[in-house]
């Protein structure tokens, strides 16, 4: 299964489906001489002698492994992969392969973005959540101060998404890849969003029914990004859930909670403080049921009200001095709302007191 995506610099395909790392070598946009796959250090374990296998026989082939987890999107890993491409001769007409989840393709991405002014790189996603990263061009890394500041828009030339990969990953990371999944359901479409609901990803997920999601899921992202690449507008929508998810996640501490479990409760509370604010129902209860029968933690640590709505104002995405988020009118009608400190502070009172 292939979708085409359109940027304002170029076209790239999205290929998804079981076992289709073989045919690596076909999807590559054109031919290369040198090509540097760059991976963290448990997925190099598990997939690079495949990718290898797969990439063109006559290319000149170098391996670059960061240690796995967040801390690699630093400016230390950008500067060490950066002194490898020159070790290796990388030039402008050579490859680079992000192997990997998030962190990878961001980082991947961000070298790749700005080694000699850039050069062709490709994403090879092997978690959930990278149905979302690997699409959409954003690529960056993190500063002490904040994540995601330092980065650039870059599209791949290709994603090359072998859903077989899937088949490694923890239960956490799963959980974590399929609250970007139902964030695209909730934004875009109730029969998505109702089938997504009637899954369980505690087991083995069917590959018929996880592909489906995982296509449907980039076909979302693709959609919007398509007609909002640098943020202007409707872009936004893909942070629903994320003010107050990305205030928990630093909150807590990055490695206390993942992205997605973060975005999980973040999604709850944008339901409710929606049904307040439209007087209407949505299927919080049907969700929040999902949600606890597939072990997302849904209590937290005593967290302060007032910390969390100072950090959802420095969030980069709010753009005043009042929170904006993400809300639904209806599933698949996303809008942005300002709420005032004083509703944002009831509501968010509310919302931890009964999550307890
Ligand atoms: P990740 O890349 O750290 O992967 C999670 C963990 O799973 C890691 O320990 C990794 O080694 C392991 N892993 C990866 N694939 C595996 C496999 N097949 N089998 C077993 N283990 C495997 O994290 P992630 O959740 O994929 O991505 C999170 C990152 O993505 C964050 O840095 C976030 O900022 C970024 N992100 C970017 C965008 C974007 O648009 N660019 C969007 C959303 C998130
Ligand atoms: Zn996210």
């Amino acid at each position: 299964h292939k979708q085409l995506i359109t940027t304002s610099t170029n076209q790239y395909n999205v290929f998804v489906g079981n076992g289709i790392i073989e045919n690596l070598a076909d999807y590559l946009p054109k031919e290369y001489q040198n090509i540097m796959i760059i991976t963290d250090s448990i997925v190099h374990e598990l997939y690079t002698e495949d990718v290898r296998k797969y990439l063109p026989q006559s290319a000149q082939v170098s391996v670059s492994v960061v240690p796995a987890g967040e801390n690699s999107k630093s400016i230390e890993q950008y500067y060490h992969l950066l002194t490898e491409a020159i070790k290796n001769n990388l030039d402008r007409k050579s490859l680079i392969v992000a192997l990997g989840g998030g962190v990878i393709g961001d980082l991947a991405g961000f070298v790749a973005a700005t080694y000699m002014r850039g050069i062709d790189f490709v994403q090879v996603p092997t978690t959930i959540l990278a149905h979302d990263s690997s699409v959409g061009g954003k690529v960056a890394i993190n500063h002490p101060e904040g994540k995601n500041l330092i980065g650039n828009f870059y599209p791949p030339q290709a994603v090359i998404f072998d859903t077989d990969t899937l088949k490694t990953l923890p239960n956490i990371e799963k959980r974590s890849g399929y609250a970007e999944v139902i964030k695209h359901g909730f934004i875009s479409n109730e029969a998505f969003l109702e089938d997504v609901l009637e899954t369980d990803i505690t087991t083995d997920i069917p590959p018929m029914k996880l592909n489906d999601h995982l296509q449907k899921g980039i076909a979302v992202k693709a959609d919007i990004v398509e007609k909002d690449e640098k943020e202007a507008n409707i872009r936004k929508f893909l942070n629903f859930g994320h003010t107050l998810g990305h205030a928990i996640e630093s909150e807590l501490g990055y490695g206390n909670i993942t992205h997605g479990e973060a975005v999980a409760i973040g999604m709850l509370f944008a339901i409710e403080v929606s049904e307040a604010t439209y007087r209407i129902s949505l299927p919080y209860q049907a969700y929040y049921h999902w949600l606890s029968a597939n072990q997302y933690p849904l209590s937290l640590p005593p967290l302060s009200v007032q910390n969390l709505i100072n950090r959802m104002k420095k969030d980069k995405k709010s753009e005043n001095a009042m929170v904006q988020m993400v809300l639904l009118k209806e599933v698949g009608s996303p809008v942005t709302e300002t709420i005032s400190d004083q509703d944002l502070t009831n509501l968010l009172d509310n919302f931890l007191g009964k999550l307890g």
